[in-house]
């Protein structure tokens, strides 16, 4: 599908859901409210799956968190990522509460009998954990040793978590090395991706607010997958995190990693056009969200380049004098007025979306 060659890491299968060794790329995201609120958990939780989200990771700080998280997992159909960062303790009952994967770095929970403790509940369980690393938040002897948090020093960090768990003979392991910076990030994971086979998870941490986060998450995670490293994703924003997993596809899209939902093609508009495409776009953006369907729809805004891009897509609409051009497949089926063209083509891929699922399943 894509013209990437995957770098081919270790499989290790969270939940139902395999993650590396070529397998596609998953989108994760991770919940907001406090994770004993079940009410809010559970709208969040409906509405990441509703977005396609595959892996939910949820904070267990504490052992009330501890405590709700069978209730939790009956909420989901999708894998549940535990977030422990320094309590063996609730690391054993994320596990014993029916986690997926648990998100914990064995170096960071301290006696060896509590890392083989959690080690030894993880592999009867059959679940992985996932080591995270984090630029802002590395070993201090590590920052003496470096200088600052450098690419060598993050991988430095991980490389000593994963030795703790091959100790212990525990391979089923996930990395993440996170940067803010994205430079440092992309710098960390393919030096990480060159000396190592475990699968990665990618992200740019603490990216920001949605404009600003999703660009640097688009090129810092973009950038990896263009060269074949990664095998799940997170989008990080300060926004709901239903957005995260909307960017996480549209990164996974623009890579043809995979094909889901619409595409639109929409020309950014200049002085010929004579029809409101910046209206139309923006509606028609926000009400075909729950399309699934793989297709492209063409928006544009004139004769110049609008047949073209048009006949080349699933649909398309090419402008002309307040009117539309409508193309479905290559050939024009009809010239609709501009007032009645954005709920044309919503029925229209409605309609295409009918009946592509209906030859595919
Ligand atoms: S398609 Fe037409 S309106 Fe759109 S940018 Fe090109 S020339 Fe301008």
């Amino acid at each position: 599908m894509n013209q990437f060659k995957r770098r081919i890491s270790k499989i290790v299968t969270v939940g139902k859901l395999p993650v590396g060794g070529g397998f596609p790329v998953s989108v994760q995201s991770m919940t907001t409210p406090h994770t004993t609120d079940l009410a809010a958990m559970k709208r969040q939780i409906q509405a990441l799956e509703a977005a396609g989200c595959q892996l939910i990771r949820m904070t267990v700080s504490d052992d009330a968190a501890a405590f709700v998280l069978p209730e939790i997992k009956k909420m989901m159909t999708v894998p549940l990522v535990a977030d422990i960062h320094f309590d063996y303790r609730l690391a054993l009952k994320a596990i014993d509460a029916g986690a997926d994967k648990i998100r914990i770095n064995p170096g960071n929970i301290g006696s060896k009998d509590r890392i083989q403790a959690v080690l030894k509940a993880a592999r009867s369980a059959k679940i992985p954990i996932r080591i995270g690393v984090n630029a802002g938040s590395l070993e201090k002897e590590l920052l003496e040793q470096y200088g600052h948090p450098s690419a060598e020093a993050m991988v430095a960090s991980a490389t000593r978590h994963i030795q703790i768990c091959e100790e212990f003979g525990f391979e089923d392991i996930v990395v993440a090395l996170k940067a803010s910076n994205v430079a440092l990030m992309i710098a960390a994971n393919r030096l990480f991706a060159e000396q190592s086979n475990y699968p990665l998870h990618l992200g740019v941490t603490e990216a920001g607010p949605p404009w600003q986060g999703t660009i640097k998450s688009a090129i810092g995670i973009g950038t990896l997958l263009a060269e074949g490293i990664g095998d799940t994703i997170r989008v990080s924003l300060t926004d709901n995190p239903v957005q995260e997993v909307h960017a996480g596809f549209e990164i996974l899209k623009s890579l043809d990693l995979i094909k889901k939902g619409v595409t639109i093609i929409s020309c950014p508009t200049c002085g010929r056009a004579d029809v409101d495409i910046f209206g139309i776009v923006t509606a028609l953006e926000n009400r075909i969200k729950h399309i699934q369907t793989p297709m492209t729809v063409a928006v544009m805004g004139c004769a110049v380049n609008g047949p073209g891009e048009a006949r080349e897509a699933d649909l398309g609409v090419a402008g002309g004098k307040k009117s539309f051009l409508l193309f479905k497949k290559g050939a024009i089926i009809a010239k609709i007025p501009e007032s009645q063209v954005l709920e044309r083509l919503l029925e229209e891929i409605e309609h295409l979306s009918e009946s592509k699922e209906e030859i595919s399943s």
